[in-house]
């Protein structure tokens, strides 16, 4: 049988240590993959002897992180700060790349969010896809966090005393990432980031500020699958966005 060479055998023993943490996707980029925080600690089953050769059957995205962010995923990661750290199954400190055009800021994790880590992957989630790709970037290409970092139990909306702990992460992740710009998704985003105290309804198209960094807010994509006539004033929203950054949306 063809020997493996040293390189390759190394390769495979570094995925094989990787799928253990659970990882189960690498990205080419030779950026750090992370697996994101449990809070719960769970032993992870030994994997099947062959598992390496073959494609991980679990789904799950890695979470990769620019090194500079690092520091604050570990210490959200850590945080017990508020009773939300009692009820989580994983923290959801945002992912995308610094100095990004756009960081979108939605309200907390939900279920599929809580269940991998990973901020707005559920059906909202898939709806920002969407709005991100009409806008003509990836989801690659953007930031995606929210205002909290653990999922409130039930979806309900994060209490003040939540939203006042968490909020400073977000703050100095915004320090860090340094967007030309930013979205917030829904009347929890708003009143969380800019103190709006319209309702988003009225809110909605006005562009606000935070820390020199223009703020436009809109509804959350949750509230589109409600009320699917609200889609148009968003995209209104979204394209004003563009306007901004000096781009249009790519022809359909
Ligand atoms: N809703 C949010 O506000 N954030 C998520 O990450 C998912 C759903």
């Amino acid at each position: 049988m063809k020997k493996s060479p040293p390189v390759r055998q190394q390769a495979i023993e570094y995925l094989q240590f990787l799928k253990e943490q659970g990882i189960t996707h690498v990205p080419a980029s030779g950026k750090r993959p992370v697996r994101p925080s449990r809070s719960r600690s769970k032993p992870t089953p030994a994997p099947a002897p062959a598992a390496a050769s073959r494609p991980a059957p679990d789904p799950r995205p890695t979470l990769v992180v620019p090194a500079p962010l690092q520091p604050i995923v570990d210490e959200i990661a850590a945080c017990r700060l508020c009773p939300l750290a009692k009820t989580r199954q994983h923290t959801v400190p945002g992912q995308g790349p610094l100095r990004p055009d756009i960081l979108f800021v939605g309200e907390g994790p939900g279920a599929d969010e809580d269940a991998q880590g990973i901020a707005f992957i559920g059906r909202a989630g898939q709806l920002l896809s969407r709005m991100i790709t009409a806008m003509g970037y990836t989801r690659d290409e953007v930031f995606i966090g929210n205002i909290v970092k653990c999922r409130p139990p039930g979806n309900r909306v994060p209490t003040p005393a939540e939203m006042a702990g968490c909020i400073p992460y977000l703050k100095r992740q915004i320090a860090i990432i340094r967007p030309k710009l930013i979205v917030c998704l829904g009347a929890t985003a708003a009143r969380g980031l800019v103190q709006e105290t319209l309702p988003i309804g009225k809110a909605r198209g006005q562009w606000r500020e935070f820390e020199g960094i223009p703020v436009m807010l809109t509804f959350h994509p949750a509230y589109l699958l409600r009320d699917p006539s609200k889609k148009g004033p968003c995209w209104d929203d979204l394209k004003a966005v563009l306007a901004r950054l000096g781009k249009k949306p790519p022809k359909a």
